[in-house]
């Protein structure tokens, strides 16, 4: 029988019902079989920043799960599509974004799927509702070269 491994998805969504995406799809991973989540981060807002439109807003979930990373990626991109992505350019506004951030201590680069994920510690966006959830993933260092961009938490639950 395969391991569990902690994995972590950043989730983000600034098309149609973003909060309502953003949730929605926690839910649905959490059903999916050889899936717990664990937790979830709070919500936030952010201005877009490689990408346009209205604000996004974003989450971190953590899961642990038995799938293997590139099956939890097919997972998500299903979940993806069931909420309406579409992918018309790069970075184009989205009804969901789900980005398979960590899968324990994976490095994995093939043409699908890299791990960790290879911008994350880029972004705000990420850093910030991770942290809330695994202080330990994130250093001081790592926070503080993101704080000039805009995000802000918008619920505590
Ligand atoms: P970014 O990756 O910069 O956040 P994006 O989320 O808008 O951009 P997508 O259009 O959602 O990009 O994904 C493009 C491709 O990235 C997907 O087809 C997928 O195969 C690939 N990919 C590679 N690594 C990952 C990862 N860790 N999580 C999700 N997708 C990944
Ligand atoms: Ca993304
Ligand atoms: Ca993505």
């Amino acid at each position: 029988m395969r391991e569990w491994v902690t994995a972590f998805v950043g989730i983000g969504a600034n098309l149609g019902e973003p909060c309502a995406a953003v949730l929605n799809a926690v839910q649905v991973m959490a059903c999916l079989e050889g899936v717990t989540a664990v937790r979830r981060s709070s919500l936030y807002g952010s201005t877009p920043i490689e990408s346009s439109g209205p604000d996004y807003v974003n989450a971190v979930v953590e899961l642990k799960t038995r799938l293997t990373a590139p099956e939890l990626l097919a997972q998500l991109q299903a979940i993806e599509s069931m909420a309406g992505r579409e992918r018309p350019y790069r970075n184009a506004p989205r009804t969901l974004d789900l980005d398979l951030l960590l899968f324990g201590q994976s490095a994995i680069q093939s043409a699908a799927l890299t791990v960790p994920h290879p911008r994350m510690w880029e972004r705000a966006f990420v850093l910030l509702p991770l942290s809330e959830i695994a202080p330990d993933i994130v250093r001081a260092t790592e926070l503080a070269q993101v704080q000039g961009q805009t995000v802000h938490r918008i619920s505590s639950i």
